[in-house]
């Protein structure tokens, strides 16, 4: 049995049904599919999730407002009436959006994760009477239905782990399972939404509850490549990567795979494989536990900007004890994740999100490490990118370090921080927002065009 999840671009128009009910048709393991709202259709095109979200907003700040639905209902209504299918459908739609509204209209958080979730619900209703219009039996599921139970954080739902058990039950169930992408529902009852670009994570959710053979992604890519290819014409398709490879990719911008969806299928070793819904010939890449490692130690080079480092120094901090858990304390009590922590004898760098120091948090927390460390001088950098070398070969191999030096030397790009976990699968430099592309596309040239 496979999972078989469809990115937003792969279920935008009735086209794209179409290529989408020919690829789960031409493999009869693809019995469960997981759906995104309709997506953008062209370059200029609004995303339906962005639609809602606007509505949203309409509805708390000004209350109801007719044309943000219909911009919403209009995207059903160009697939449904393109596939011949029933027109009240649509009416479904409409009703369901305005259900939503009249029962969240003076709750904010619900409000929004109510609209949002409703992009892939009704999304997966269409697909499936598509399905039973060609003449298969298909099924439209509700997570709900399917035990997608997630944690009760408007916008951040968490799986339960009891949730694993009652999905495996959809492997009693008959016909083709439509599933909706990109919420679950909490234990009181609410809808509850994943991070954006959640139907990845509602995909491999599944795949690990029917424990699938394989967990197929769809998206509008041939594979995923080595580098960004809005930086390197043509650059190098990989064929196969670990799930560490994928998780430090993910992490650092690559944004085929959702970073959170590796978790589910790691743990059962579910293969993942990323695969184009208008080239579905392409074999795609496969995520995999374990993968021999050809030719080329490095498999991929990353960036993520928006980063910045609060730099701490104080004399003989290193014979300090507690100092390292006081500052993370501080952070936490201000509820802000951390991403790295560079250190040198007197001094260390906390690396995190820059939108985590906004609204007042910077002036506080740096406040609070002044007068509670007593530490000699703090300072924020701001404006900071991270550029992440991955690969599992990296560990056996002599002189990544000193060729990737020499690939920012030659761009001139100032090294501001240099990462290596101990397992040895990437290798992070932190460099300054302007000059990360340079970085990137000299880093590539040096590992795999020279
Ligand atoms: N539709 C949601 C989004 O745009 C989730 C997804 O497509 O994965 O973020």
């Amino acid at each position: 049995m496979k999972v078989v999840k469809f990115g937003g671009s792969s279920v935008a128009s009735a086209e794209q049904f179409n290529k989408v009910a020919n690829i789960i048709l031409s493999d009869s393991e693809r019995r469960v599919v997981v759906v995104s709202a309709p997506g953008k259709r062209n370059d200029q095109d609004i995303k339906t999730t962005d639609l809602l979200i606007s509505l949203a907003k309409t509805v708390t700040s000004t209350g109801y407002d007719e044309e943000s639905l219909e911009k919403v209902v209009q995207r059903y209504e160009d697939i449904t009436s393109e596939l011949l299918l029933d027109k009240s459908l649509i009416n479904q739609i409409r009703e369901n959006l305005l259900q939503i509204i009249e029962s969240y209209k003076d709750n904010e958080d619900r409000l929004m994760d109510g609209l949002k979730a409703s992009g892939e619900d009704n999304n997966a209703k269409l697909m499936a009477e598509y399905l039973n219009k060609l003449g298969h039996e298909a099924h439209y599921v509700s997570p709900k239905e399917a035990g997608m139970m997630v944690t009760d954080q408007p916008g951040k739902a968490r799986i339960l782990p009891e949730a694993y058990d009652r999905l495996s039950q959809l492997r009693e169930r008959s016909g083709i399972l439509v599933i909706p992408g990109f919420f679950g529902y909490s234990n009181k009852g609410h809808v509850v939404t994943f991070p954006r670009g959640g139907s990845d994570i509602t995909g491999s959710i599944v795949a690990a509850g029917v424990e699938a053979t394989e967990y197929e992604n769809f998206t509008d890519v041939d594979s995923i490549y080595s580098v960004n290819p809005k930086l390197i014409d043509h650059p190098n398709e990989i064929k196969e990567l670990t799930y560490r490879e994928m998780r430090e990719l993910a992490y650092s911008g690559f944004s085929v795979f959702h970073d959170e969806a590796l978790q589910p299928v790691v743990r059962k070793k579910i293969p993942v494989v990323v695969k184009n819904t208008n080239h579905p010939e392409a074999p795609g890449t496969r995520i995999v536990a374990e993968r021999e490692i050809n030719g080329y130690p490095v498999v991929g080079i990353a960036s993520d900007e928006g980063f910045c480092s609060i730099n701490i120094t104080k004399y003989l901090m290193n014979r300090e004890i507690g100092f390292g858990r006081h500052l993370l304390e501080i952070l936490e009590d201000e509820n802000i994740s951390f991403e790295h922590t560079p250190s040198g004898i007197d001094n260390i760098s906390v690396i995190v999100r820059q939108h985590h120091l906004e609204n007042g948090k910077e002036e506080r927390v740096l406040h609070r490490i002044r007068t509670e460390l007593l530490v000699d001088d703090v300072q924020v950098e701001r404006d900071l990118a991270m550029v992440m070398v991955v690969g599992e070969g990296m560990a056996k191999t002599v002189g990544i370090a000193s060729k990737a030096t020499t690939a920012l030397g030659e761009a001139e790009v100032n090294i501001k921080m240099i990462n290596q976990g101990s397992s040895e699968v990437s290798m992070m430099f932190g460099v300054e927002s302007y000059k990360v592309d340079l970085a990137v596309k000299n880093l590539y040239h040096a590992f795999f065009t020279k």
